[in-house]
């Protein structure tokens, strides 16, 4: 597609709302017979599109009362354009690149309460996804009155898993072909913990969150020195909420269960990502759907908050399969249940072999995570944070639900940047938050180079 700009400079947002109509169009050639043309000429915005000889066109006025009117009003018209020629309509309109719940705050802060007007009507939000920020700014009020001017989270990433699924991008090494990194890897992140809990202005964390990776995979006795690194580094008596993200169920033992009783974890997460054998299989999950329930139920019985993830768009995945997995979790009744969606990035390997989703299809993907928002809020479940990523099949959302006053905090903090969040390991980054403004600065990407830095951290 090619794209004329006259008198406006908004190439990069028109590009990226032309890739919500067309997923793997490129905008930088005219090939595939399209072409648009976006002009700003005084007050009004318009544009015209032709797609293979078919004229599609449309006109906005620019309103002066939005913070970015002349861009807004740019971008509106290029998706109206698109909407005409495909029919599509996707649900967060021009909402490309923001944290929905952070944007939805800004409007209400601007617009007060013409916020869900301006929402719908300029940015072309969706009244379901609006309904969505709603619920999750009432429900994260009591999370955001604990914080105080220097308090801060601590997040811990042991970036391990027991084999590599296939749609995962994250950088994470399998125990079996990486083994040899583990304890290195343990020594480098406890004295990168100790000299954390030193440069930190006090010692005293709100929430700790362990995550990866799956950090259960790793040997008990390793697993234990990084929980008594951090108990001897920090003082926890301010800690309300200490998770680990155990992830992969096969990881989940008594053992396991039994350290994190003891260093004061109260919340783990249990993934089975689907409750389906078949896709479980194909996603390259080592685990069966029992291995599932058998390590829910002992997480259970030790009294943890229980958080359990799932994706909706899995290769052989059905809007069946994904609402029967979702209803045999809600029987379970969990404190918490994310609903993500499959996600494609070229470093997984559904990234590299495009055959493994060519057949997900992003309408049933819609349609799933739809499904979700319906049957979870009718079980008291509801949306406490959101993020949304590049590539994600259908362009949703990854969405937190959590029972009333059940909400993880942590993930609230960091999803929002709105605490300080001190981060040990590898591709761990660290978020100073400090008036208005965020100091970021990262672990070294790869565990052999972490270690061999000695965790030094990149600014
Ligand atoms: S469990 Fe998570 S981090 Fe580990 S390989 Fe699978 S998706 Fe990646």
């Amino acid at each position: 597609m090619i794209i004329n700009l006259i008198n406006n400079d908004y190439k990069f947002d028109i590009s990226n709302t032309a890739i919500l109509f067309y997923p793997r169009i490129s905008v930088v050639d005219d090939s595939d017979g399209k072409k648009l043309t976006v002009s700003l000429d005084g007050n009004t915005a318009y544009a015209e599109y032709n797609d293979n000889g078919i004229l599609y066109r449309s006109n906005s006025e620019v309103d002066d009362s939005l913070y970015d009117g002349p861009r807004c009003a740019c971008v509106r018209v290029a998706f109206d354009v698109f909407h005409q020629a495909t029919g599509l309509r996707p649900p967060w309109g021009l909402l490309i690149g923001v944290r929905p719940v952070n944007f939805y705050l800004k409007m209400s802060d601007i617009h007060g309460d013409s916020c869900e007007e301006v929402l719908e009507k300029s940015y072309l939000v969706a009244p379901e996804k609006i309904n969505i920020c709603r619920k999750a700014v009432e429900m994260r009020k009591s999370s955001v009155d604990k914080l105080s001017e220097d308090s801060y989270s601590l997040y811990i990433s042991i970036p391990f898993c027991p084999s590599r699924c296939k749609y995962c991008s994250f950088v994470s090494y399998s125990t079996e072909k990486e083994k040899k990194y583990i304890s290195p890897y343990i020594e480098t992140l406890c004295s990168e913990i100790k000299k954390t809990a030193e440069t930190a202005p006090h010692r005293n964390p709100l929430t700790v969150y362990i995550g990866g990776g799956t950090p259960t995979c790793i040997e008990d006795c390793l697993f234990e020195r990084v929980l008594n690194q951090i108990r001897e580094s920090f003082d926890l008596s301010d800690c309300f909420e200490y998770t680990v993200e155990a992830g992969r169920p096969e990881t989940i033992t008594e053992e396991k269960l039994c350290i994190m009783k003891k260093y004061g974890v109260n919340r783990v997460s249990v993934n089975p990502q689907t409750l389906s054998e078949e896709v479980l299989f194909t996603a390259g999950r080592k685990h069966t759907v029992q291995d599932f329930f058998k390590a829910y139920s002992l997480a259970k019985e030790y009294g943890f908050d229980i958080n359990i993830d799932l994706i909706a768009g899995l290769p052989l995945e059905t809007t069946e399969s994904f609402e029967n997995g979702l209803k045999k979790i809600i029987e379970l009744s969990p404190a918490n249940i994310t609903v993500h969606t499959l996600y494609i990035k070229r470093a997984a390997d559904y990234g590299l072999d495009s055959s493994l989703y060519a057949n997900t299809d992003p309408e049933a993907v819609t349609q799933m995570v739809s499904t979700a928002c319906n049957l979870l809020e009718k079980e008291g479940y509801f949306p406490y944070y959101l993020y949304r990523q590049k590539n994600t099949v259908g362009n949703n959302e990854n969405i937190g639900f959590s029972k009333k006053g059940k909400e993880c905090a942590y993930n609230i903090y960091m999803m929002d940047d709105i605490q300080t969040v001190y981060a040990c390991g590898a591709n761990a980054m660290t978020k100073i938050v400090k008036n208005g403004s965020i100091d970021r600065s990262c672990g070294t990407k790869f565990a052999y180079n972490y270690i061999r830095n000695n965790g030094e951290k990149n600014k």
